[in-house]
């Protein structure tokens, strides 16, 4: 009767036993264990004395899986199938044998488990670490942003200052506090920069400029510094780089700045050279290679990685005013905008540093007339208003807007500090400013104005214009006793409705 079991697991290691109706084993072969014989099945496991009842009831196939037996001081896992066939003929019980595959199973699946716990310590660790890099983040956007609001009432005091009567002496010493304050304006806007950079609240600027411009002036302002510090200056712009183009032209200058200027600062005897180079170009876009080499210090191979991380700066005999942040930045820039910087330098010799950063080719090379002026002047204006909008189709498109407006002037500016310069120098009725500026942005300049001692900045009717306007934005300004929100796509009459209504409210 075995054998009739036996056809269908040839193939595995099993061993069957033949159970009669009271529970017990009445033959048995000897593959797995011996002298099982007329022992009752729940003899071999506790577990199999509920089957006693089942076999004389049932003609039905059980399975049972990963049973553990002990059978004369040996170990085995099994699985088992039952065949009974009621009262009529003696159950099968039919043994598989699998202590190896089990084992063999049992280590994989501690094996995944201790990996899945170690990876889920891994992932708290990591929740853990990236919570606290966001708090420390946040903790220092929101502290620049409070400590810049002092620092640049500092500076618009002492812009006022300054142009009163002074004696030499208060002269003097008011150059300090602003030489003060503006070494600290760098420092707060550079951690700022970082740790926008690292919260993902950096904004790239893409706007249409002047490039041939942007690098004169660049260089002009350097080789003067050259100048004073008797260091010989070349500037070379290849006339293969297309003169207008598209991108972000404040990150670009502030790239060439840090470099720039620390080939300055740590060149004591030489020259500072700058070039721009094309390196590829064709109808659409055109890759820039910004070289910028020194006669200066050097740096150590050793120091080469590390200056680019934030704070660090090598020991050496150079007065050096920063902060060890420059380069950080220039390289977290560089890569924001899909670039690449390379630094070769000789310990006493000098330094390379190269910048490759793409550009589009703007469609329209025409120039165009500058923006930063008065540009819509009624002879009979006696509405100023100051637009703060950075792309030039959109200062276009605003002026246009509204210069249906009867008896305005429109100053248009392109970032948050000139607002402020701007505010300083004349007295407007309307401040419009576009939230996504740059170096300061549209809500730092607003929180500047309502927060100034200045009367005439301190109740400036301002509209904010969002690029992406949430609920929550438009509360936060709202609170921040902004006068007006509005959201991108905009319509014309949304606009001029809510500066008449602003302009009436003047009136009354
Ligand atoms: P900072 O100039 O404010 O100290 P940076 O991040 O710009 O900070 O530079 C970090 C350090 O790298 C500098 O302190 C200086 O030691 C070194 N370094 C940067 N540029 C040069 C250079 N052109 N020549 C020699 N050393 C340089």
């Amino acid at each position: 009767m075995i054998e009739k079991y036996n056809i269908s697991y040839k193939e595995t290691t099993n061993q069957i036993l033949l159970i009669n109706d009271t529970g017990i084993i009445i033959d048995s072969e000897s593959i797995i264990f011996q002298n099982v014989n007329n022992k009752l099945i729940s003899d071999l496991h506790p577990f199999f004395y509920i089957l006693i009842d089942i076999l004389p009831e049932y003609n039905q196939v059980f399975n049972f899986e990963c049973i553990n037996l002990q059978i004369e001081n040996k170990h085995y896992t099994i699985d088992a199938t039952l065949y009974t066939h009621g009262k009529n003929e003696p159950a099968a019980f039919v043994f598989h044998e699998l202590t190896k595959q089990y084992v063999l199973y049992q280590k994989a699946a501690q094996k995944r488990n201790e990996a899945e716990i170690k990876s889920q310590l891994l992932n708290q660790q990591n929740n853990l670490l990236e919570e606290k890099e966001t708090f420390k983040n946040n903790f220092i956007t929101n502290f620049s942003h409070e400590i810049r609001m002092p620092v640049n009432t500092i500076n618009g005091f002492s812009m006022l200052l300054e142009n009163t009567n002074l004696e030499q002496k208060q002269r003097y010493n008011l150059n300090i506090i602003k030489d003060t304050n503006d070494k600290l304006k760098t420092m707060i806007n550079d951690i700022l920069d970082i740790s926008k950079i690292e919260t993902d609240q950096f904004s790239i600027y893409n706007m249409r400029f002047n490039l041939h411009e942007e690098l004169n002036i660049l260089a002009k302002i350097f080789g003067k510094k050259c100048e004073k510090k008797h260091l010989n200056f070349n500037f070379n712009l290849d006339t293969e780089c297309p003169k207008y183009v598209v991108g972000d032209k404040y990150r670009l200058t502030q790239i060439a700045n840090n470099l720039i200027g620390n080939a300055i600062k740590f060149t004591q005897i030489g020259t500072v050279n700058l070039s721009v180079s094309c390196v590829t170009k064709n109808n659409e876009k055109a890759t820039l290679l910004l070289s910028v080499e020194d006669t200066g210090i050097g740096i150590e191979n050793e120091q080469i990685n590390s200056i680019f991380n934030g704070f660090y700066q090598v020991n050496n005999s150079i007065d050096n005013d920063g902060f060890g942040l420059g380069l950080a930045i220039t390289k977290k820039l560089v890569y924001a905008l899909n670039g690449k910087i390379e630094l070769k330098s000789e310990y006493g010799k000098g330094s390379t540093f190269k910048v490759t950063l793409d550009f589009d080719i703007a469609n329209n090379q025409k120039d165009t007339q500058p923006t930063q002026q008065h540009v819509l002047e009624d002879a009979n204006q006696n509405y100023k208003i100051l637009l703060a909008e950075p792309l030039e189709k959109n200062q276009i498109e605003f002026l246009n807007i509204i210069s249906k407006l009867k008896n305005i002037g429109v100053t248009i500016v392109d970032s948050g500090d000139h607002v402020i310069q701007k505010l300083h120098q004349s007295p407007f009725d309307l401040v419009i400013l576009n939230l996504k500026l740059p170096t300061m942005d549209g809500l730092d300049t607003a929180r500047y104005i309502r927060h100034s001692n200045l009367e005439h900045f301190n109740n400036i009717p301002i509209v904010v214009i969002s690029e992406n306007p949430s609920k929550e934005e438009e509360h936060y300004c709202k609170e921040r006793r902004i006068n007006s929100y509005i959201g991108k796509p905009f319509n014309k009459e949304e606009i001029l409705r809510k500066i008449k209504y602003i302009q009436q409210k003047k009136q009354a």
